[in-house]
């Protein structure tokens, strides 16, 4: 039982393989296979090597867009948390003023002193 019987063509399979392919290692006949740089390379792998090259740059290519679109997100990202830094920083100094006028007691109370010593009353004594 010698492999070079059983060997068939990966297309033909009433033919007996000729040769193998070296990239995907399948058999095929001298038919199936065509030389590309020194190589016989059957008729899928020949696609890809001549395509775009080889299968990791085809990956290269499926990936950059998607890491250009991640890079892009993270910049927005970046440039959104440094606006929302800023926008925080300042409205939480608003919070701090608007609290301090609401709720703050030191702030009416000082309002009122500065009424109370407001010259209205003497005003009023003499009207
Ligand atoms: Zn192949
Ligand atoms: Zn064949």
């Amino acid at each position: 039982m010698s492999p070079a019987i059983q060997q068939r063509c990966w297309n033909h399979a009433d033919r007996e393989a000729s040769c193998r392919c070296p990239r995907c290692g399948r058999s095929f006949c001298r038919e199936c296979v065509t030389e590309h740089e020194w190589l016989l390379l059957c008729a899928a792998c020949l696609r890809t090597a001549a395509g775009d090259g080889a299968p990791r740059g085809g990956v290269f290519r499926r990936l950059l867009p998607a890491a250009m679109a991640l890079a892009g997100l993270l910049l927005a990202w970046l440039v959104f948390y440094g606006v929302s830094q800023a926008f925080l920083e300042s409205a939480t100094r608003q919070e701090g003023r608007v609290s301090r006028r609401g709720s703050g007691g030191e702030a009416r109370a000082g309002a009122g002193r500065v009424f109370g010593a407001a010259p209205a009353p003497d005003r009023r004594r003499p009207a």
